[in-house]
């Protein structure tokens, strides 16, 4: 799960790690008044206002509507609430969002971190995340701060740095500091990085996060070293015993068919292709997708029903795959173990009358406990539903349907 770049540095401050401070607003109004605010906590007279959606690059990213950039600096009180208004609202496109941008519904005032002083402000990368070939957390760092870290790895691999954490000894005072020296640092920042690091470990251990990355974190004029920026990636499997963060859930920035399928304890995730697919189990549903192109489609969804299939699920699935114009064919493929197949026939039958108005071909295959009784029932039904039992038939029946 994704949380907003204000909820996460609210979470990173909670466990001590520097960020630059910011009030969120839903409204131009608000985020005058939350400059106000910030102006009285900070004393900052520079203001800097960002778009809060799930996605990167807003800095360099627009705003369709009035042309705005994603991440505006306002010198002035006076300014806020314009550039603020600019944004709000609006749909804003960035690398990372595609054509059709992402509705921007808050903004996070803050405090501008880029003033002048003893030294020039420095941007830094950082992250952390699990890396699962070496079943350990690895920190990277590097210098090249702001900038498209892609783009370092593949043209400067030797700027990033990379720390291994054993996850049961944990982070150690001397890998911290390793990594600080490696950034160049010396004197108060190298403490401060120290710091930086250290309390960022802790909070991606506390919450249970898969992913962290910080980018740029920022070293201040006066040798401050501060989060500007903050992407955190809540592991789903641990959201259980994560009441709290759970709650920072939004939903808006969420596909809605995914949304609704999680709803129905379905795990569905969509694809660009027209073969939709309700499968039971995750590793049969990875099959069928080949299979379906090895007959000619392109998978439209990956949909695992789950164990416990049934007429009250499969319905649900196929309401959620039938709101997807580019599907043109449905493949059922159902292995009945646990469940039995004659059951899930009948709720396929069950589910295709009650939906009514069903103009793809739905072709099921069941395989498992009373495969032949399953079957029987589909045929039966006269309804547009075509029955396979192997997966050449399956495969068969799809290739049909698409060359109609
Ligand atoms: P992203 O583009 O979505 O990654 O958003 P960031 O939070 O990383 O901000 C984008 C850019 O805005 C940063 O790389 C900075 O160059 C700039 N920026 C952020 N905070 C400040 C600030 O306090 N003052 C100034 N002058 N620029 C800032
Ligand atoms: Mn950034």
């Amino acid at each position: 799960m994704n949380i907003h770049e204000y909820q996460a540095k609210e979470v990173l401050k909670g466990y001590g790690v520097r960020i630059q401070e910011g009030i969120v607003a839903d409204s131009p109004e608000a985020a005058h008044e939350a400059a106000v605010k910030l102006n009285a906590q900070t004393g900052t007279s520079w203001y800097v206002i960002k778009a809060q959606i799930h996605a990167g690059g807003r800095g360099k990213g627009e705003i369709k509507e009035t042309g705005s950039r994603g991440v505006v600096l306002a010198k002035k009180l006076e300014d806020v609430k314009e550039k603020a208004g600019a944004i709000l609202g609006g749909t804003l496109v960035t690398i990372q969002t595609g054509a059709e941008g992402k509705k921007v519904n808050k903004v996070l005032v803050a405090e501008d971190v880029y003033y002048p002083g003893a030294s020039e402000p420095k941007e830094y990368y950082m992250s952390i995340l699990l890396d699962r070939a070496t079943g350990s957390n690895v920190i990277m760092a590097s210098t090249e701060g702001g900038m498209d870290i892609e783009e370092v790895a593949e043209k400067h691999p030797e700027k990033i740095i990379k720390e291994w954490i054993d996850p049961k000894v944990g982070l150690q005072g001397f890998q911290a500091r390793k990594v600080a020296f490696k950034l160049g640092l010396s004197g108060t920042a190298h403490k401060e990085m120290v710091k930086f690091i250290t309390a960022l470990y802790n909070a991606y251990v506390g919450t249970d996060s898969s992913q962290f990355e910080i980018n740029p974190v920022l070293k201040t004029s006066d040798d401050k070293i501060l989060a500007v920026d903050a992407k955190v990636n809540l592991d789903d499997n641990a959201l259980y015993r994560q009441p709290k963060l759970a709650e920072l859930r939004d939903l808006a920035e969420e596909d809605p068919l995914e949304v609704e399928a999680g709803k129905s304890g379905l795990n569905y995730v969509k694809l660009d292709g027209n073969v939709g697919c309700m499968v039971n189990g995750a590793g049969l549903a990875m099959a069928t997708m080949d299979m379906i192109k090895l007959s000619g489609g392109e998978p439209a969804n990956f949909l695992d029903v789950g164990g416990g299939a049934n007429a009250t699920t499969v319905e649900a699935g196929f309401r959620i795959i039938l709101q997807d114009p580019n599907v043109k064919a449905i493949l059922i493929n159902v292995f009945g173990g646990i469940v039995r197949c004659d059951r899930i026939a009948n709720g396929v039958v069950e589910a295709y009358k009650s939906i009514g108005d069903i103009r793809v071909p739905i072709i099921v295959r069941l395989q498992g406990t009373n495969a032949e009784e399953g079957a029987k029932i589909i045929d039966e039904s006269g309804l547009k539903v075509f029955s396979a039992i192997t997966l050449k038939e399956a495969a068969e029946r799809v290739k049909a349907a698409l060359e109609k």
